[in-house]
């Protein structure tokens, strides 16, 4: 298989699927650029190699066609500037403009599309409007880690045009990488912390990780739900009634797995969902009516690291408790900590998953762990253990 570092891109046209959907302020400012660096050295490897570059990505969620509020227009200085080169931009991501311009580009150059989705063929994973955008380039990479769960036409659907010039580009190799190192071949002993508000979104991942995972943290809102199907009385906890028996199921699935899996004791309950709630030390199998358990407390955060910190792999998806209120971040940030304890040691840590990405920003730990996916749903599938269109379109 070709490689994006084995592939010669002189005078060729690298027609690259990236992940430019960044957060834009009413003045149109992009708030978060995190997406848009990611994606420079890919650019510049095609650059370097004498190629010319041809972008094309999504932004937001337009409805009905073209829609200023999501034109990639905005962002189009800014990736100048980021790259140190000028930027042309094409009205229309396929069509005349498009071709005209892409058959004008010169190596060394770059052109960015308009948005994708202002075509509604773009979600429905047309052919022949992947057709069109084939027409743009000689070999397609694809970069957007992001939407690699959807078979969309600029994602998964356009590799039957390349079968010979497909790539991944350098932020899908890096995700890759990380992710097969933890799924695939993780160093022992393997330890998963799941988080979050419910366990109806994590089952999936859950039963994979009992495959796979030497100890299992739970952790979060979801805990409470294995807590009263264990026959705890939890207060006003969140709970899901109808996947007590799941909860039950999972426990045992563990017990036969020979997976230790940590429920943790004592939680922080308070008496409202607020940074000026009364807040209490007690027992998740015994929360007081009118109290819910929000957060992890300081023995269970012990609990915690002690096995934390002795992993050789680490996967942390979904806080332990509402790190969005600073009274309740604690349980997350002493897992953070831990983790970067054990980074240091030598593990390799993996933190993925919209919220806990946030959390691990939020306490500045980010680069103290080994890798912070930009993956989000796609992530959570690929851990499910499912195969990801983006991924299967060039891996085959
Ligand atoms: P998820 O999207 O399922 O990963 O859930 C993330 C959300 O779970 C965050 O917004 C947290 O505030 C929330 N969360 C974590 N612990 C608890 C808890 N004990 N009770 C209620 N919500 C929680």
């Amino acid at each position: 298989m070709q490689t994006i570092d084995s592939y010669n891109f002189e005078n060729k046209k690298a027609l690259i699927r990236v992940d430019f959907n960044v957060p834009l302020n009413d003045k149109f400012e992009i708030t978060d650029d995190t997406r848009m660096r990611a994606a420079l050295p890919t650019i510049r490897k095609v650059l370097a190699g004498g190629g010319a570059v041809v972008l094309m990505s999504h932004l937001g969620r337009p409805k009905n066609g073209p829609e200023d509020k999501y034109s990639l227009r905005h962002i189009r200085q800014h990736l100048a500037d980021l790259l140190g080169v000028p930027v042309k931009f094409a009205e229309d991501c396929v069509g005349e403009a498009a071709e005209e311009a892409a058959a004008a580009l010169k190596p060394g150059e770059v052109l960015l599309l308009e948005n994708l989705r202002f075509h509604k063929e773009e979600e429905k994973g047309d052919e022949a409007f992947a057709g069109q955008l084939a027409k743009l380039g000689d070999v397609w990479i694809n970069d957007a880690f992001g939407t690699a769960h959807r078979a969309h036409a600029s994602t998964a659907v356009i590799a039957k045009f390349f079968p010979d010039d497909k790539l991944f580009g350098y932020v899908m190799q890096g995700e890759l990488t990380s992710v097969d190192r933890v799924m695939r071949s993780p160093e022992r002993p393997f330890t998963a912390i799941m988080g979050g508000s419910k366990v109806s979104s994590k089952i999936d991942i859950i039963m994979n990780l009992l495959d796979k995972v030497d100890n299992l943290i739970l952790g979060g809102g979801m805990v409470y739900t294995f807590k009263k199907a264990l026959g705890g009385h939890i207060g006003n906890s969140i709970c899901e009634d109808d996947k007590m028996e799941l909860a039950l199921n999972i426990l045992k699935i563990a017990k036969e797995k020979g997976v230790n899996l940590l429920l943790g004791g004592e939680v922080v309950a308070a008496n409202a969902f607020s940074q000026e709630a009364d807040t209490q030390v007690v027992d998740a199998m015994n929360v007081p009516d009118g109290w819910q358990g929000l957060d992890i407390a300081p023995s269970t955060q012990e609990e915690f690291a002690r096995v934390i910190e002795v992993s050789k792999t680490i996967l942390w998806n979904g806080p332990v408790g509402v790190f969005e209120i600073p009274k309740f971040a604690e349980g997350s940030k002493a897992v953070a900590e831990a983790i970067a304890r054990a980074t240091a040691k030598g593990a390799f840590s993996l933190i993925g998953g919209g919220d806990s990405v946030a959390a691990i920003n939020q306490f500045g730990l980010a680069d103290k762990v080994s890798y912070v996916s930009t993956g989000g749903g796609a992530l959570l599938e690929y851990i499910e253990g499912k195969e990801l269109p983006g991924i299967k379109a060039i891996r085959g």
